[in-house]
């Protein structure tokens, strides 16, 4: 039952808008000590607009790193309107099928690595990691070897809040107070090059490396599904690995019939450069799963991309059923803007405009090397990590409050949408950003970091 006369079908001020909001919506992620909303109505290019009609810089891709060919694209829209016409969904399930998921998982063969040429899909990214998990687990089921269940995954990982994926994110907010959580998953530490103290003095692969050897002695490697990890870590902060980490990764893991998942559910589509990240990353997956980037976030979709071996083994004939799918699993709608979508970051070019952007996220971020506040700014392509520090010599993190306090500043101050991860402030932009507007993000970004007081835990006034 509503509580306020205000038609609630129509877009109404602010103020409205965000009493309707405080009473009837439980947001994703809701942090409940924030009592207010924003409202975001309108976009074009990197630029959105609040219900008040104020501008933003999208800093963070449609606030989670996606809107790689930019807001308010007609061609998508045109894309989703024709298939809308035509037929909006029919289900994939069983024998059935439609057209644009066809060409689509054609497409994707096309673009990934050599060896994946299966594809299955999904609604989003947690589904697809579930997924993943399944078909890793049955693909060792129907090559005589059920007890290989476990699943390894890394702390600082994120890969979604469903059960299977909940629990391989290593974040342990996430598992509180929901359990049980998905049994069999083992999570070892990531390559955080930054926090030496992590590897106790060590070279960070090595060290990763024979805790990874430990970990497979331990549970046996004749136990073990896979390994799930990203090709670098998002969620925990835009962290790229050592050069060496994936490939001596992957060796260990074929080395003991273990298979790899690659998590390229921000990665894929453009974000650091390429199609997909893990392959010049050396990793060599045998599943990629992918969803974001697949439509720019104008639709939801996730696409799990597999070796032919694994698509075969699970399809295979006398493996009976693969018994999971979802409803929306190849919705005609999706595929045909997913189509659309990759079709555009192709003609524009925008793997390579990535790149452009990464180098002027770079420049313009330079002035942070003298402050003491910046433990590391890591860029790569078209996102960054900006990690802020209350002391440089422990590589202690700021407060989660003081980081908070940094984006809302760049929000309120500048018209700035970023968003922290922790201490670090992550960027994520449209790959379709303009010089101009990465340099008002990098300049305001100066800005804000500039005037914190991190001994104080305030930002001076401007
Ligand atoms: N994997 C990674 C690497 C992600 O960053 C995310 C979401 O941010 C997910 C999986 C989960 O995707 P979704 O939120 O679409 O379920």
């Amino acid at each position: 039952m509503t509580t306020t006369s205000t038609n609630p079908t129509q877009a109404g001020s602010m103020t409205d808008l965000e009493g309707l909001d405080l009473r009837h919506l439980l947001h994703p992620h809701q942090r409940n000590q924030r009592n207010f909303r924003r409202v975001i109505v309108r976009g074009q290019g990197s630029t959105v607009w609040d219900s008040t009609g104020r501008e933003f810089i999208d800093a963070i891709g449609g606030g989670i790193w996606v809107a790689q060919v930019g807001h308010g694209r007609a061609e998508l829209a045109e894309a989703a309107r024709k298939q809308a016409s035509e037929v909006a969904h029919f289900t994939g399930f069983f024998e059935y099928g439609n057209d644009k998921s066809i060409r689509l998982a054609a497409k994707l063969a096309e673009l990934a690595p050599e060896r994946i040429n299966r594809v299955f899909f999904a609604s989003g990214g947690s589904e697809g990691v579930d997924t993943a998990i399944k078909l890793a687990r049955l693909y060792h089921h129907h090559r005589g070897q059920s007890e290989r269940n476990w699943i390894i995954a890394r702390h600082f990982g994120y890969h979604g809040t469903s059960y299977g994926s909940g629990t391989a994110t290593g974040i342990p907010d996430m598992q509180f107070a929901v359990g049980p959580n998905l049994p069999h998953v083992e999570k070892v530490m990531p390559p955080y090059a930054y926090h030496t103290e992590f590897y106790g003095g060590q070279d960070p692969t090595d060290f990763l490396i024979a805790e990874l050897e430990q970990t497979i002695e331990r549970l046996g490697a004749e136990n073990i599904a896979a390994m799930i990890g990203e090709p670098i870590l998002g969620g925990g902060g835009v962290i790229p690995p050592p050069a060496d980490y994936w490939p001596r990764v992957r060796q260990l893991l074929r080395d003991n019939g273990i298979l790899l998942i690659a998590d390229e559910v921000i990665t894929a589509y453009g974000r650091t450069g390429h199609w997909f990240d893990s392959e010049p990353r050396g990793m060599d997956a045998d599943i990629i799963v992918t969803a974001k980037g697949i439509t720019s976030g104008y639709v939801p979709l996730g696409a799990v991309l597999m070796s032919d071996e694994i698509g075969d083994v699970v399809s295979g004939g006398d493996s009976g059923s693969f018994f999971h799918g979802y409803t929306y699993s190849g919705h005609p709608l999706a595929c045909a803007v997913a189509l659309a979508n990759l079709d555009l970051i192709a003609e524009e070019g925008l793997l390579k405009r990535s790149l452009t952007i990464g180098d002027w996220l770079q420049t313009g971020m330079a002035p942070l090397a003298d402050n003491p506040a910046v433990g590391e700014v890591r860029v790569v392509g078209a996102t960054a990590g900006i990690e802020l520090v209350a002391n440089p010599e422990t590589h202690e993190g700021v407060s989660l409050e003081l980081a908070l306090d940094v984006c809302d500043e760049l929000y309120n101050t500048h018209g700035v949408i970023t968003r922290n991860y922790g201490p670090t402030i992550v960027l994520s932009p449209p790959l379709v950003l303009e010089e101009q507007e990465a340099d008002r993000v990098t300049s305001a970004i100066c800005d804000v970091i500039g005037r914190l007081d991190v001994g104080e835990g305030t930002i001076k006034p401007a």
